[in-house]
This record gives structure tokens, sequence and C-alpha cells, in this order.
């Protein structure tokens, strides 16, 4: 197996350190700030979630982390060394699988592997293709031509080939972007055996639940800034509302007015939750530390309704990323 911990972690307990970091790309048409002023830690042996919509930073982020693109100002430490005075070992300490799937078409995946081993200059000896081909699942597909190849494939060597040099820190750019379901589940569960392993994960998406499923802390970056860093389950329980979605026999527009009524005259001192209604169903937001699901229930009922199903829906990330980025 793959023993990520040979080099051991920084003594502050963070795989990355960035702070008031910028960055702007000088273009034909004027100066773009693709990052500003952007502060995180990212503690080792981590899964970390770098999460914003498009064109918010986060290539760049992680770019500048893998020495692709030179930062305009700030500071950078990976694995406690510093990017501007040793940027050759920041190099070896991070592996970085690229948003988009470059893969040489006429090599196969050991050779793939073995090249790149080559490049980071690892001695023939401390090679472990077979591992890592055993581990990204290409075992029986080591001397198949990467043409050959399907996209899942692909991406899972190049995954392999960020790990060629055994660094502690793995860094994936929107890995599973236009991924069959199938695929993502794969994908994630060796992103997990990695973390095992110990090694650090830091990876963008766009996708929430998979930050939700995978990472144990999150930062949205919105137009170049963090907006918020946090735990998942902090984020999540500091969210506030939950919703509940009644199915009623009948219901109109008229009855929603006569629930509010009924709220208003029940609970005269409680804000009344926000009511919609969607064909039979009424869905409604409230705040659980305020209000309990029973007194909804029963108000419903006092309006005359009758109930036939009712279920709860926590507050998920995609909620909270949007009450955080709606601007
Ligand atoms: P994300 O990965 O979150 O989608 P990017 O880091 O790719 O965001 O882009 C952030 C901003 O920087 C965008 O406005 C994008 O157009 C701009 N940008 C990215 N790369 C370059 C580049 N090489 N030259 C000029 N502008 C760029
Ligand atoms: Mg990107």
């Amino acid at each position: 197996m793959l023993n990520a911990l040979n080099i051991a972690p920084p003594d502050d307990g963070f795989a990355v350190r960035v702070s008031h970091l910028n960055k702007t790309y000088q273009g034909k048409t004027g100066a773009n700030q693709a990052l500003r002023d952007v502060s995180l830690n990212i503690k080792a042996g981590s899964i970390f979630g770098l999460l914003g919509p498009n064109g918010a930073g986060k290539s760049t982020l992680i770019n500048i982390l893998a020495g692709t693109v030179i930062k305009s100002a700030g500071y950078v430490e990976v694995w406690g060394t510093d990017l501007d005075t040793n940027a050759r070992q920041v190099r070896s300490n991070i592996g970085v699988v690229p948003q988009e799937l470059n893969i040489d078409a006429f090599f196969t995946p050991r050779e793939t592997l073995e090249m790149q081993a080559g490049m980071f200059g690892v001695p023939a000896r401390e090679r472990r293709s077979d591992d890592i081909l055993e581990l990204i699942g290409l075992t029986d597909k080591a001397n198949a031509y990467a043409r050959t190849l399907s996209g899942g494939m692909r991406r899972r060597l190049l995954v392999g080939k960020a790990m060629v040099h055994q660094p502690p820190i793995l860094v994936l750019d929107e890995p599973t972007a236009g991924v069959d379901v199938m695929l993502r589940q794969r994908l994630w569960s060796m992103i997990k055996t990695l973390n095992n392993a110990g090694v650090t994960i830091v990876l963008t998406t766009h996708y929430l639940e998979e930050a939700e499923s995978l990472c144990e802390e999150i930062a949205i970056l919105n137009h170049g800034q963090v907006i918020t860093q946090a735990r998942t389950v902090d984020l999540l329980s500091g969210a506030g509302t939950r919703q509940m979605i009644i199915t009623l026999s009948a219901i109109t527009a008229n009855d929603v007015e006569k629930v509010r009524a009924e709220w208003r005259r029940l609970h005269p001192n409680l804000a009344t939750p926000d009511m919609t209604l969607e064909g039979r169903q009424l869905h409604l937001r409230y705040d659980p530390k305020l209000v309990m699901a029973g007194a909804i229930i029963m108000t419903v009922g006092a309006a005359g309704l009758t109930v036939e199903d009712i279920s709860t829906r926590e507050p998920d990330l995609e909620d909270v990323f949007l009450a955080l980025t709606q601007n």
C-alpha cells in the first residue's frame, strides 16, 4: 500500500497556509482580479473542499499552489515550506490533478506513471507503479494504450499520475465534473482510501453534494473572496431553517391564508412560517429552535385541512451556498 506519510506533518498541523493572497491576470482587455485578499488554512490529514460558482477563483488558487500560476501578492506555505523561498520543495509536496483531461494517448497507464516518476526524479527502486495502478483500479489496463481508456479511466490515471512522487497533499480540480454517477462513487471511494492512508486532500467542486459527503471543512469563494471557511457540520447546523412539506387531501390559495390566520391567532408572539403552495403540497420554512413541528401540524388542522403526509428536510449545503452567494 502507498505510504504517504513518510514526511511528518508540519509542527503547526497545517498542510497549506494561505494569507492575503491576491492574483490579478493582465489581459489585452485590461486587468482581471481573480483573487482578493484570500486567507485560509487547511489541516494536515483532512479532506478540504474549495467551493464556489464558475469564475470564483478556485482554479487560480489551486494553480498557484501547484506552481503553474504566479501569485501577485500574499503568502503561501505548503507542508511548512514557503512558496517564495523553495518552490521546488512545494512542488514535491503536492500532487495536482488538473481540471482538463490531458493524457498522452500513445502510452499505456504503466508507461505514463513511469514517465511521470522519472520527471519527478523518483529512483526506479522507489517507484510504486503497481500499487498505484491497483489503487486507481487500472491493474488490468496497465498495458493498454491510453487512447483505448474510457473518460473515467483517464481521470483515474490522472490521479495516479499526481501520486507517483507520493506527495502528502493531493489537489483535485473538479474531479467529478461531467462524470456519471457510478464513476463519481468510484472516485469518491478512491479519495477516501487515499485520505485514510494519510494523504491530505484538497478538492474544488461545484457539486455541493460532493463537498457535503467528502469534506470535513469547506471554504466558499465568490468573486475571488473567501466568504466563509468552516467545518461542514457547523455550516449545516448554522443554516437555521428547516423545511416541512405537508401533503393535503385538498388545498387552495385561500386555505393557505386561513393557515396563516390560524397561526397568528394561536401563536401571536411567533413569526409566521414562510409558506408556499405547490399542487396539494404546502411547503413551510421555519426555525426549529423557535417553532415545533407539532405546532405547525396543529395549525393546519385548526384551519380545517386534512393532512395526508408530512416530511421534513434539513437544510443542505445547497441552501447555505445559495444564501451566501446570492450577490
Ligand atoms: P473557477 O475555477 O472558480 O471557475 P478561475 O480561477 O478559473 O475560476 O477564474 C477566476 C477568474 O480569473 C475568472 O474571471 C477567469 O476568467 C479569470 N482567469 C482565469 N484564468 C485566466 C487567465 N489565464 N488569464 C486571464 N484571466 C483568467
Ligand atoms: Mg476552475
